[in-house]
Formats: C-alpha cells, sequence, structure tokens
C-alpha cells in the first residue's frame, strides 16, 4: 500500500515501527488540524454561545439558560463542544475558552436581567482542567464585578468526575464559591461513579438527570425507577432538579407524574441564539406556559 507511511514512534521512548494507515492518517492530521485552527479560534472571536431555556413545568416559567458554546470555523463550519472541547482539555486552550464564555454568558445574563428577565439563572458549565485552576475563584469574583450580575444568578455545572479528580480541593473550592452566593449544579448525575455522601460534602444547589435516563423513559421501569428515587433524593436535600434531554411530550408527561418539576431539553427548545432566545422569552416570559394537556 503506497499510501501506508511507515514511521518511527520515538516520542513514545520506544524505537519499534508501526504502520501508519492512511485513514489513521488523515484522522491524525485532521486533530492536529483542529488544534492549530482552535489556537486562533479566540482572537478571531470565533465561538459563540447558545443558550437553552430549563423550564419549571408546574408554573410555566422560563427558570434559566444553560450556556451551550460553539465554535464557528470559517471552513468547518459549526463545530460541537464535544469535537473540540477534549482537545483543549488536552492542550489547555480551555482555561482561555471558558473565561470567555463565563464572561460573556454572565454579560448576557446581566442585559436579560436589565431587559426585565429578572430571577434568570445561567448555568456555565467547567471543565475538570478549568475546576483545577486555582485562579477559577478570583476569575469568577472579577467577572462578576464588572458585569454587575448579582452571584446568586450564576449556577456553575461541573460533573461528577470534575469533582472526583481532587475531592478535597473541590470541596474548598466550592465552599468558597458558595460563600461568595454562587450556585453550583450538578451536570450528568447519576452517569460518574457518584458516591451519594457527595451530595451531603459538596454545596449543591441543582441536580441535573442526566439525559440518558429519560431518553428511555417510555419503555424502561428502570429508568422510572432511577430518576423518581433522584427526585426523592434532591427533594429531601433540598435541591432542584432538572430533567434534561426530554424530547417528547410522553417523557414530559411521565416526569410530570414523577412529580419533576424542571426540564430542559429539544421539546421546550433547543439551544438559541442570543437573540432568538430573547425572542423566545419574550413570547413566553410572565405568561404561564401550560405545556401540552393530557388526554
Ligand atoms: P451538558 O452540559 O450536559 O449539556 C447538555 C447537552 O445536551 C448540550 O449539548 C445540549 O445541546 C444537549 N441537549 C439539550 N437538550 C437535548 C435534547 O432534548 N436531546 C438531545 N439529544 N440533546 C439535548 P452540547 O451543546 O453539544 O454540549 C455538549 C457538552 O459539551 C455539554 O454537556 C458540556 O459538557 C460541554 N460544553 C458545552 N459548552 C461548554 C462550555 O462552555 N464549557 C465547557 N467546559 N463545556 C461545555
Ligand atoms: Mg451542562
Ligand atoms: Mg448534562
Ligand atoms: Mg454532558
Amino acid at each position: 500500500n503506497a499510501g501506508a507511511a511507515l514511521y518511527s514512534a520515538k516520542a513514545n521512548g520506544r524505537n519499534n515501527y508501526q504502520f501508519y494507515l492512511p485513514e489513521m492518517n488523515s484522522q491524525a492530521s485532521s486533530l492536529l488540524n483542529l488544534e492549530r485552527l482552535l489556537h486562533q479560534a479566540i482572537e478571531r472571536e470565533e465561538f459563540i454561545i447558545y443558550y437553552q431555556p430549563q423550564v419549571n413545568i408546574k408554573t410555566g416559567k422560563i427558570t434559566g439558560m444553560e450556556a451551550l458554546v460553539r465554535w464557528q470555523q470559517p471552513e468547518l463550519g459549526l463545530v460541537p463542544p464535544e469535537q473540540f472541547i477534549p482537545i483543549a482539555e488536552e492542550n489547555g486552550l480551555i482555561v482561555n475558552i471558558s473565561e470567555w464564555v463565563l464572561r460573556n454568558a454572565c454579560a448576557q445574563n446581566k442585559a436579560w436581567q436589565d431587559a426585565g428577565f429578572s430571577g434568570l439563572r445561567m448555568g456555565i458549565n467547567l471543565s475538570p482542567r478549568q475546576f483545577q485552576e486555582p485562579h477559577l475563584v478570583q476569575l469568577v469574583a472579577d467577572i462578576l464585578a464588572e458585569t454587575g450580575l448579582a452571584p446568586e444568578f450564576l449556577e456553575l455545572e461541573i460533573t461528577e468526575s470534575t469533582v472526583m479528580q481532587n475531592v478535597e480541593f473541590a470541596k474548598t473550592m466550592l465552599h468558597i464559591l458558595e460563600e461568595m452566593g454562587v450556585h453550583i449544579s450538578m451536570d450528568d448525575f447519576g452517569t460518574g461513579y457518584s458516591s451519594l455522601s457527595y451530595l451531603k460534602k459538596f454545596p449543591f444547589h441543582t441536580l441535573k438527570i442526566d439525559q440518558s435516563f429519560v431518553r428511555e423513559l417510555k419503555d424502561n421501569l428502570q429508568d422510572m425507577a432511577i430518576i423518581s428515587a433522584i427526585i426523592a433524593l434532591g427533594r429531601s436535600l433540598n435541591l432542584r432538579i432538572i430533567a434534561e434531554g426530554v424530547e417528547t411530550n410522553e417523557q414530559l408527561e411521565l416526569l410530570r407524574r414523577l412529580d419533576c418539576e424542571q426540564i430542559q431539553g429539544y421539546f421546550f427548545s433547543r439551544p438559541l441564539t442570543v437573540e432568538n432566545a430573547t425572542k423566545f422569552m419574550q413570547e413566553y416570559w410572565a405568561q404561564s406556559w401550560n405545556g401540552v394537556t393530557t388526554q
């Protein structure tokens, strides 16, 4: 095969030879390419934040938005976070990207609050690496001061694996953030190696039930049992519970029956640009959304 390159894997510290097949080659080079393009992305202002509403299905009110970053790469189009966040985690660029997201999403929430959408929470995802940054607390404090956003309208979303990496450090960081008045949300709850004692150890305000439990809710009695257990647990610990990934009316009605108050998902809205999210809120704000009625 003329395309197959022979290369020395000296980087591994060994002197063995490996066959590098063309498809691996193009995969590797496109990863390298992505990484190279990612380095220029911030200064070229190629990131954009989409906002997905969170809704209380009892009151019909929009309670918050989650900030979800995308990369508008001129040649590649809209690159989803799952394709570039892992690369950015690896090479450290995540720290700059996250700072940009924090600053912009907080400023956007302040602008929305000023426009009358008061009480709206802004969920912002923090990656494991960013959470290891000792400057995180100062950065959050600076951004809140800079944007004028009240701390309780910022909700930092972290996953179980993020706190697992360094439990004691995480505990300290989260307690400082909590003392500042910032809210903390446990994202993708139920998918990691969760120890229930973490719920006691860490000052969470919100649990987000992972979408994998919601997806097959209709046919899967186990998922139903898991969700109802999470809801009971959350309620007794006085936590806000949000079910993620609600796509159908059927799922919504099952969640309603399980007494889940808040949802986020395509059924209500996909993540939206600032403009569309504003329009969306103008249509729903202060007006009760009763969902789709049950028969
Ligand atoms: P996540 O924080 O769990 O975000 C929820 C993901 O589910 C989002 O994907 C959202 O668009 C998607 N989603 C929402 N509703 C539905 C639904 O009804 N059905 C389905 N199938 N999906 C739904 P997205 O935007 O592609 O983000 C993926 C992940 O990337 C996020 O998961 C989060 O872990 C990460 N991410 C996104 N933005 C940021 C960021 O600014 N910083 C960091 N560190 N991570 C981010
Ligand atoms: Mg999230
Ligand atoms: Mg999630
Ligand atoms: Mg996720």
